[in-house]
């Protein structure tokens, strides 16, 4: 914990005080990163089928009555796999902010599958190139390209070059040793297709006798563009707009709808300043934070292990050191009052 705490504030010390030259953004223009077609048909297809599903409802269209518990299977399967993807392949297999065993791996990477992304292994690459050089040409999302291209364009374009030297980099070896990530590697087409269309759709036809065309609008377009776009929200809103009590000079920002939506992943300006900490927040349930929520009731059950925080007293000296004081939480450090005591 200590050379954890230590290891982050030298490189946040560097991030306010210095910039690498090795690091500095290529200019747009020096690059070309072409359209990958497919991709981009792919994210038209599921988004225009959006549109078409919440019209059949806002205007009434369907002449069979959607039945009340597909409506509330959409935010239960959305929960499902957004703990997945918070709980999993964020905080446990990307960050290793505490440690799970078997059945808690496997149930979370199942769930995983039904966030509808691509495999956990290319996730928590994407998101440790994110953490090492946010904000760079080799962060995947760099938000500095902007909204659109932070939120959903960076997945309809090749790779940056920069991204493609720093990957190799990379030390990955504690998830190519996990059978859970490489099976979930392995069959990233199948776990795909039965997780995030072929289960859920099912459920409401056979338990309770949903008509076809209902659970799939529901579940395979409403459901299914709903969680990418929360998920996508960290990337965009989380690094664009909120306050930065913790470390005023980097992007990534406190944002409250973000929370909302993505489980508790939008206190993003804690997460990239203590990115170790198994709550990515600094108060454990406040703002929406499911996810914590979660876990310590997986800790109760002895399924998850060896969680990690920063300490308060570190926090505070992070924040009195690099955090922005001229904001809301801030003034309440300097009251004295700690939530965490409370
Ligand atoms: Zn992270
Ligand atoms: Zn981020």
């Amino acid at each position: 914990m200590l050379s954890d705490e230590n290891y982050v504030l030298e490189e946040s010390r560097k991030t306010v005080f210095s910039k690498s030259e090795d690091l500095k953004p290529i200019k747009s223009g020096q690059i070309r990163q072409n359209i990958i077609w497919k991709y981009v048909l792919h994210l038209l297809l599921f988004h225009v089928g959006f549109v078409f599903a919440c019209s059949v409802y806002a205007f009434g269209l369907s002449a069979v009555r959607i039945k009340w518990l597909t409506v509330l299977w959409v935010p239960m399967y959305y929960f499902i796999g957004e703990l997945g993807v918070a709980a999993g392949a964020h905080r446990l297999w990307s960050h290793r902010a505490y440690k799970a065993n078997l059945g808690l791996r496997i149930a979370l990477m199942l769930m995983y599958a039904a966030a509808g992304l691509y495999c956990i292994f290319h996730w928590v690459k994407d998101h440790r190139i994110h953490h090492k050089y946010s904000e760079t040409d080799a962060d995947p999302h760099n938000a500095k390209r902007g909204f659109f291209f932070s939120h959903i364009g960076w997945l309809m374009v090749e790779r940056h070059p920069e991204y493609l030297r720093r990957q190799k980099e990379l030390d990955l070896s504690d998830i190519i040793a996990d059978p859970v990530v490489m099976f979930n590697r392995k069959y990233e087409n199948e776990l795909y297709i039965m997780f995030c269309f072929v289960i859920p759709t099912a459920v409401p036809v056979i338990f309770w006798g949903e008509t076809l065309l209902h659970a799939i609008l529901t579940q395979c377009f409403i459901r299914y563009v709903l969680i990418l776009n929360a998920i996508w929200s960290v990337n965009s809103f989380a690094h664009l707009w909120g306050h930065r009590p913790y470390n005023r000079v980097i992007n990534p920002a406190e944002n409250s709808i973000v929370s909302l939506v993505a489980c508790g992943e939008g206190s993003h300006n804690y997460h990239h300043t203590f990115p170790w900490d198994y709550k990515a927040s600094e108060w454990p349930y406040m703002r929406f934070n499911v996810t914590t929520l979660c876990i310590d009731a997986f800790s109760k059950m002895m399924w998850a292990y060896d969680l990690r925080e920063a300490s308060p007293a570190f926090v505070q000296k992070v924040m009195e050191e690099i955090g922005d004081k001229y904001n809301e939480s801030s003034l309440i450090h300097q009251d004295g009052y700690n939530p965490i005591d409370t």
